[in-house]
This record gives structure tokens, sequence and C-alpha cells, in this order.
């Protein structure tokens, strides 16, 4: 494998973007490698500056969830371009996909269209904390919510009631509004709501986590947090940046029959463009300016080339809905080739298109079970599939992706490598 070019970019890239990067994890430290640098994709491949084809399984960290280049996307935001880039009015099509979403993901009523995943969640936290006239959020270990200042919290059992911020930068008045419980640990919730009850603006989630790797909901405990939450007039907020539109046209709260007051997206409802939304009960999202008094705006929010791809995208996944059984039947035949490869070495986590296999003998449920991974075969691993002509995701603690562009003979050609890893020793 060539990659001259690739380090050469890396290097003019690292003398003026920090890290030569413009998010932390393309530079591919986890992986102990440097990255490649790409030029173009087109379906289920992606292809790098000296000419390497790969098939991708990050699939841009989800939003790619047709594949790269779907022709109906690119046809609808080459349209859009024509009519101009943007104009910060209102237009038709910001209509059009919020009704779009309303209509597949029922429980938001009303949206407010935003540009980035992290965005969006900022703002629902907002709304929450407005609606309910309360302070504190209750997030879980090893859950992502995007980079806003509050939601940077280290989890960690210790740190059960006191909040430290895993950013230099974000002072820790910032984040003692920010609760810590642990995923799948209902005790822990119970415990800061005893304490906190009266305090807890809102519960966020992702009701699938996938950014410490894949890991499952075990039964009832979403249910559980719509309970506790109802209980103590709090706000449930399902993070569906990732399960939005991934594991069905409904999300994780269809898929798991649990509905939240609150839901932010992003991702895919942008169909590559940069997108994010945030939505749920009108009553609430009536706390949003200029209705109410809770204030958020954005120059380049409802953009109409990011609103024509995400119609574009959400249109085709709710109009073949048999995609998601593809990608899931997919997703299954590698995750049987590494259960064939690695028996009891690895946890594989995996549901519908999303999984993540775990250098660990221990099952992951949480975070700390998640951090007894051994990053060092993780990082082998993954070195090895990419000299094969396969793109994982750079990190052991992130979800891969398949797409409804991977074809049989991709997943095959997957399988057999994964088959093929040699013993370490
Ligand atoms: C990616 C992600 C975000 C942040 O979205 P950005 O568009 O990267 O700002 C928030 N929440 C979850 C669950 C995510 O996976």
């Amino acid at each position: 494998m060539n990659s001259d070019k690739s380090i050469e970019l890396f290097n003019k890239s690292k003398t003026c973007i920090p890290g030569g990067v413009n998010s932390p994890v393309r530079a591919f430290q986890a992986v102990k490698r440097t990255p490649v640098f790409i030029e173009k994709a087109n379906g289920s491949k992606i292809y790098d500056v000296d000419g390497n084809e790969y098939i991708d399984y990050v699939c841009s960290w989800g939003p790619s969830i047709l594949g790269h280049t779907n022709r109906s996307v690119v046809e609808a935001v080459k349209k859009a371009c024509e009519k101009g880039l943007t104009f910060g009015a209102p237009t038709e099509n910001e209509y059009v996909l919020v009704k779009l979403i309303s209509e597949m993901i029922p429980s938001m009523e009303m949206t407010r269209l935003v540009s980035s995943g992290t965005e969006a969640v900022m703002s629902a936290i907002r709304a929450a904390r407005g609606y309910t006239n309360r302070d504190a959020i209750l997030k879980f270990s090893g859950c992502y919510h995007g980079h806003s200042d509050g939601l940077l919290v280290k989890a960690g059992s210790g740190a059960l009631t006191q909040s430290v911020p895993n950013s230099k930068g974000v002072p820790n008045d910032y984040t003692k509004n920010t609760l810590i419980a642990e995923y799948n640990n209902e005790k822990s919730v119970e415990d800061l709501f005893k304490e906190y009850g009266d305090k807890i603006a809102a519960v966020i989630i992702e009701p699938v986590a996938a950014n410490m790797g894949v890991v499952l909901p075990k039964k009832g405990f979403l249910q559980f947090l719509r309970e506790i939450t109802i209980k103590y007039n709090a706000l449930l907020i399902f993070d569906e940046v990732i399960t939005g539109f991934r594991l069905g046209t409904g999300g994780a709260q269809e898929y798991f029959g649990v509905t939240p007051d609150l839901t932010t997206l992003g991702k895919i409802i942008g169909g590559g463009m940069p997108v994010g939304a945030y939505g749920g009960k009108k009553q609430i999202m009536e706390v949003v300016s200029p209705v109410g008094h809770v204030y958020q705006a954005g120059t380049l929010s409802g953009n109409p080339i990011a609103t024509a791809a995400g119609i574009a995208t959400l249109n085709i996944l709710k109009n073949t809905p048999d995609i998601y059984k593809r990608i899931e039947l997919q997703t299954n035949k590698i995750v049987n080739a590494v259960k064939e490869r690695f028996g009891d070495e690895v946890c594989v986590n995996n549901i519908g298109s999303l999984m993540s296999i775990f250098f660990t003998s221990s099952k992951v449920v949480d975070f700390s079970t998640a951090i007894t991974s051994d990053t060092n075969k993780f990082a082998h691993y993954f070195g090895y599939l990419l000299e094969k002509g396969i793109y994982m995701p750079p990190s052991q603690f992130e979800a891969m992706f398949i797409s409804c562009a991977h074809t049989d003979d991709d997943i095959n050609k997957t399988s057999d490598v994964i088959k093929n890893y040699p013993n370490l020793n």
C-alpha cells in the first residue's frame, strides 16, 4: 500500500491545522498510524489520494447509509445549487424536511433545524431547561452528545456526583449541573434522582450507545428512564444523532417502543451535508424563540442544499424500508466472520447495521467494561484490514457502519479477510 501523497498532505496540514485534521479521530492516533487522505468515494468504496481503494465501513460516521454519491441525492443537491446556496430566509424545503421527519418519527411534532449534532443537543438541553425551569441534566458515562461545554464531562464511577470536565478549557462551573450515571445501571439513575430529583431538567441518552463502541441498552432500561423521568417531572431526551433513520425509519424510539419528550438528530438527515435537528412535543418546542423565550438561531440553519440532500435521503429510506433488513443481514455476516475467527477473545456488540468488535473477553455493557478492551490489539487489527483494502473506524471506541451500497462481494471479501487474520504471536 503506497501512502506517499497522504503522508505529504498530512505533514503539510499539520503545519496549519491542529494535528492536521478538523476532527480528532481522523488523525488515526488511536491506531498508531497516519491517516489516509480521501480523494473521492462511490457506493461502498472510498479512494485515497495515492489511488488505494477501500471498502468503507465508516460511511462518514453514519450519514452515508445509502452509500456514497447516491444518484438521487447528488442530483437533488445539484438542482438546489443552481437555485442559490443560501438565503437566510425561510424556504419550502425546510417545511418539507421537517414534515417528513415528523411523519417518520411522530414524537417530533415540532422541530427546529440546525447545522450539526452538537448544536442540536446543546439547543435541546437549553429548551429542556427553559421548559422545566431546572438546571441539572443527567447523562451517562461513555455517551457522546457533541462537544458543547456542559456535555464534555468525564465519566467514571467515582464521579457520580462531582462532574469533572474531560477537556481543558471547560470551566468546572460549566459542568457542575451535569450529573453522570452509568449506562444500563438503574440504581445509579435512581440514586441521582433521589438526591437531585427536583433539580433535573432532563435525562439525555444515546438509546443505543455508539460512541464508546456499540453498547445496547439492556431490556427495560429505556422504559425505566421513561418512567422515572415522568415520576420526577423531568424530560427524557433521546440523542438519536446516530440511531435516527439508522435502526429503522422511526429510529431507536420506534425500535424499542419508548417515546422521549425531545429527540436530537444529525448525520443521516443531512444525507452527507451538515445538518442537525431537535424536536419533540409541541408544548415543549414552543418555548423556543420567536414563540417563547429560549433563544436559538443560526445563519445557515435550514440551508437549502442541506435540506435538499436530507429530503432525498429520507424519501429513499421511507419508500424502501426493506433497506434496513438488508443492511442488518449484511452486518450479521460480518459479525459471524468475527465470531468464527476470534471466538471468546472478543466481544461483538451489534444491532441493525451498527457493530463493534471489542478486544476483551468481558461482556461490554457500559463504559467501564468497554475500556477493558486491548487497544493495541485493536490497532493491529485495524492496520491489517486497512492494508487489505478495508477501511474501519480508526478507534476501538467507535461504531462500524454498513450501508445499503455494500454488495455481497464486499461483505464476502471483508469476511474472508477477517477469517484469515493471522495469530498475533
Ligand atoms: C456525532 C454525534 C453527535 C455530534 O454531532 P456533530 O454533527 O458531530 O456535531 C452528537 N450525538 C451523537 C450521539 C453523535 O453520535
